[in-house]
This record gives structure tokens, sequence and C-alpha cells, in this order.
């Protein structure tokens, strides 16, 4: 069925494997990162088959759907105080940065008969999540130290999603310093050192990764077989687990700049085209509705991108050396973007390989 999104298993569960046993051999437990595919419960079991110690997502509908998965979850994205009873009941765990949200967590853990685990975040100069004034993060702890149903089981960051600050020894040597202080106010012993996300990755490549740190929370590296500061490739891992497949239902030969006064596209930009003479340019049944505009990469190497509409997408083939008919079907790589929008879109088929 087409367009599609062919999403591979077996190479997902690879590089996982891969991923976490290099994260094993450092210390390190990874909660796989289930949001950039909505928490599909069959994606996600790839993960756990591969070696992941906790499943991750941000949002609770997406943690919803892996409630049949026996391991731990996490909740990314600080819970809402109006989202408290799910938080509780679809996590096992969860990041936290404002009191007022814990004590609701609380309030709702004690309804339901539970313990609910925290994560405290520090937020370390990347401004976005978590506690940033140390009094601030003090005295929230000692209020929580009164909270029956609340534990605190450990300390995390995020990096490189807003600011961009990429993690160092300096930043998450701060992060452990953060854990070592609230183990010393709360008088516990904190199981999780979460030193953030993908971006991190890199650091326990070069072996610069500070000892305690024993928690990565991984989405876009253990799904792209990438890491997130630079963009690196990671070795012996796949780039390919999700792919596009569109049609093709239009092959022309046609001008490659415009003809008329050139006013605004439908997205009310204005456009700017290079004459490259008569090209033969194909349209594929897919748009910006699926992909959002974002990164996607033709498989053939001589096909170019052109642009797109909200459900058309041209493409140049003029340089194939595959003879393309209509009714074919062009298969893309995709970036993390492509890939969110892609599984978010109901008009994509998810065709599972194994
Ligand atoms: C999305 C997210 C991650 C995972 O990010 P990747 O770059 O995909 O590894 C980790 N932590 C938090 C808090 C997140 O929101």
């Amino acid at each position: 069925m087409n367009p599609r999104i062919d999403i591979h298993l077996s190479k997902l569960k690879h590089n996982t494997k891969i991923i976490t046993d290099l994260c094993k051999e450092k210390g390190i437990e990874v909660a796989a990162v289930t949001k950039g595919f909505s928490g599909i419960s069959e994606i996600a079991q790839a993960y756990v088959d591969g070696g992941a110690r906790y499943l991750a997502d941000s949002r609770i509908e997406n943690l919803k759907k892996l409630k049949d998965i026996s391991i731990e979850k996490i909740m990314l994205r600080l819970p809402m105080t109006s989202q408290v009873e799910e938080t509780v009941a679809y996590a096992d765990i969860s990041l936290n940065s404002e009191l007022e949200t814990i004590v609701a967590l609380n309030n709702a853990a004690e309804k339901l008969g539970k313990i609910h685990k925290i994560i405290i975040m520090v937020d370390l100069g990347d401004l976005r999540e978590g506690f940033f004034d140390e009094v601030e993060l003090e005295d929230a702890l000692l209020k929580m130290k009164k909270l029956q149903n609340i534990k605190v089981i450990g300390v995390g960051t995020n990096l490189t999603c807003y600011g961009g600050v990429i993690p160092d020894e300096t930043n998450l040597g701060k992060l452990v310093e953060y854990g070592e202080k609230i183990e010393k106010v709360l008088d516990t012993k904190l199981e999780i050192i979460s030193g953030g996300n993908s971006s991190s990755f890199h650091l326990l490549e070069q072996d610069r990764i500070p000892k305690k740190i024993n928690n990565l929370r991984l989405g876009e590296t253990l799904l792209l077989g990438r890491e997130a500061a630079y963009g690196e490739l990671i070795e012996n891992t796949h780039h390919d687990v999700f792919q596009l497949v569109a049609e093709i239902i239009e092959i022309k030969d046609k001008p490659s700049h415009p003809i008329g006064t050139i006013g605004r596209d439908a997205f009310w930009n204005i456009p700017v085209f290079e004459d490259k003479g008569i090209m033969k340019r194909a349209i594929l049944a897919v748009g910006r509705q699926d992909t959002a505009g974002a990164s996607i990469e033709p498989v053939d190497k001589n096909i170019d991108v052109l642009g797109a509409s909200s459900d058309h997408l041209i493409i140049d083939i003029t340089h194939c050396d595959r003879e393309y008919k209509v009714g074919d079907e062009i298969r893309f790589n995709v970036g993390y973007g492509a890939m969110l929008a892609l599984i978010t879109s109901e008009y994509i088929h998810k065709n599972m390989i194994d």
C-alpha cells in the first residue's frame, strides 16, 4: 500500500544491541525512546529484544500503547498537573522539575496505591527543563522528603535540544555534583544518573563520559544509527531502519523554471529556481502533509528532490540509469523530523518488516 513507511524491525533490534552493548561496557543502561515512532508497541518490542533497560516517551498517549510490555517506563516530558493520574498509571518513573507537580503526583500515587519514582531534572545551560537555582532545588528536596508516595531515584539533564549546548566533561561533571548534593540532602543513594540524550553518545565513544553517569535516554541514536551532537554515523549500525516509499503518478519532460510571473507558493514562500533547461520530472503521491517538509534522501542517488506541496512531491529523474514508469515506487531514507511526521500521518501506511 502506498505511500508507506517500511519499518525494518530486525535492523532496529540490531542497532539496539550494538549500542546497548557499547553502553554496558561503560556501566550505562539505556532508556530507549519511543516518541520517534509514536510508541507503536511492535517497534518498541525490537528495543526490548535488543537490550533496552527502560522504554521512555514524552507523551502519555504513547506510554499507554506500551502498557503490555513489562519493562519499566519513563515519562520524559515534565508531567502536566492535569495528567498526573495517567502519569502514575502508565509510567513507573517521570522526569520532574516542579515541586507543585511532584506533590500532585504524590497525591495521585496515593490514590492509586502506588509509589511513583522520579528523576530530578537539572538545567545545565541548554535552557529547556530543569531546576536552575540551587537554593530552589534544595528547598524543594526538603519538601519532597515528606512525600510518602514519591521516591526520588535519580537526577538527569537534557542538552542540545533548545540551546544547542553540547554535552562535555564540564556540564556532565556538574550533573554528577548535583547528584551527590541530592544524595546528601535526601540521605539516599540515587539509582540513576541520566546524562542526556543522543547528543551525549559521542562522549561515550570517545571515553569522555564521567564515570558516575549510568543512564542515557536514546532515541535518534538507536533509530537512525547516528549520534546527535555532530551527526556522525555510528559504526556497525543501520541507517535505514525507516524508509519512505512513494509512488510515481506523473512523468513528463518540463522546464526547470516556471513560466510566468512568480508570486508565492502553496506555503506562502517566494520560490527561487535555477534554470537547468528541460528535465525529466516525476510527481510522487506524497507531500508536505506527510513529511513536514523535513529531510528525505532518495536511495537512488541520481534522483534530485525539487520540492513539494501538501500532497505532491516533485523529483528530477533526468540523470537516473533506471527507466522509471508511472506506478513505480521510489524509496527514501529519512531524517528524524521526516520519520516523526510520516509515523504521525494517518495517510502513510505503516509496513512492519521482520
Ligand atoms: C526526546 C527526548 C530524549 C531522546 O532524544 P534523542 O535525541 O532522540 O535521543 C531524551 N530525553 C528527553 C527529555 C527527551 O525529551
